[in-house]
């Protein structure tokens, strides 16, 4: 138990000394072992990207995709983002995986334009840390070079949280993603630190409505008011709009009557691994016509 005291007295500074109980021992264990797992994770190829289509509601086609990051480990099992990506936050280690889901993302879809399927976006996302990094901009244009993707095929999803502390550097840093020629969109809006000053200020393309406030749009009526007003904010402000977290017809249907430009959720699918979004492609799978259109269109 030396180390997990030594652990935490670390964490709370050196003058700090805390007891620990039963509940606390087991979460620090749990953290202890994931963060020196993590150490080795990018070196011994754990980490595999899944992508989850993102479809146009109007057409009902995929028009670009989420990666979204799985780690497999020899003992621990699948391990889930919500699991690892705080911690690897908080030791740093989030620039070298980021890094990692840059490439490889932007190495896949271009792989996949080459093999002639449509041309599709695809979407990484930027945790704080990563953005606070002094070669951001730098290993963003290497990876592009490197993987020959076209820079608007590539979005960047950020986070409110990145514009909580000083804005200025922050606009400034924005506008040299977007001099790259890459997408942005803000993830989870609505969730975090929302100031409307910054929708403004900042060269943004796409909000990305959270899916808390998407799960109960159909039977609560602050959510309806809250999805509808992102909805027109975002057009208002001339950005596009994506609903995530879609997971039942009547949601989709509530979505487009409202006007929502695209939809993200298990309705159409699950994040997948490469080859099974690939078979999507192959199929060209989208939504059937019906699933596109609300009920008293068909009339
Ligand atoms: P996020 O960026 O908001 O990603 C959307 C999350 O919602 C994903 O969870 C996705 O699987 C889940 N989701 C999509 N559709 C539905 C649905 O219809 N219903 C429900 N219940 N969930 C749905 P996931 O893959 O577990 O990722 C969780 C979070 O971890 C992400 O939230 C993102 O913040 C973070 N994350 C994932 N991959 C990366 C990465 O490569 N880098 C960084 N920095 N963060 C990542
Ligand atoms: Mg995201
Ligand atoms: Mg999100
Ligand atoms: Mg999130």
């Amino acid at each position: 138990h030396a180390d997990i005291a030594m652990y935490r007295a670390k964490k709370l500074g050196r003058n700090n000394f805390q007891f620990y109980t039963p509940a606390m021992n087991e979460e620090s264990l749990e953290r202890v072992r994931i963060e020196s797992a993590l150490r080795n994770a990018v070196e011994r190829d754990e980490f595999v990207l899944y992508y989850q289509p993102q479809i146009d509601i109007k057409s009902g086609k995929i028009v670009g995709m989420e990666a979204l990051i799985r780690w497999q480990h020899p003992e621990l099992g699948m391990v889930p983002p919500g699991r690892f990506i705080s911690i690897a936050e908080e030791t740093g280690m989030i620039v070298a995986i980021g890094a990692w889901v840059l490439r490889t993302a932007c190495a896949q879809n271009k792989a996949w334009q080459d093999a002639g399927f449509d041309r599709l976006r695809v979407a990484v996302n930027l945790s704080a840390r990563q953005f606070g990094a002094s070669d951001l901009i730098e290993n963003l244009a290497t990876v592009l070079r490197d993987t020959g993707l076209e820079p608007k095929y590539l979005e960047i999803e950020l986070t409110e949280s990145l514009f909580m502390s000083d804005i200025t550097p922050a606009v400034d840093l924005l506008h040299r993603m977007k001099a790259l020629g890459v997408n942005l969109s803000i993830d989870d809006f609505g969730t975090g630190y929302s100031s409307l000053s910054y929708l403004s200020r900042f060269p943004i393309d796409v909000l990305k409505i959270d899916r808390s406030f998407v799960a109960d749009i159909t039977r609560d009526a602050n959510d309806e008011a809250i999805v509808t007003s992102i909805i027109a904010l975002a057009h208002n402000l001339k950005l596009a709009v994506i609903a995530e977290g879609v997971e039942t017809g009547e949601q989709l249907d509530y979505l487009r009557r409202h006007g929502c430009d695209e939809m993200q959720g298990y309705y159409f699918s699950k994040p997948l691994p490469a080859h099974e979004f690939e078979q999507l492609m192959v199929e060209g799978r989208g939504l059937h016509p019906e699933q596109t259109m609300a009920p008293e269109d068909a009339s």
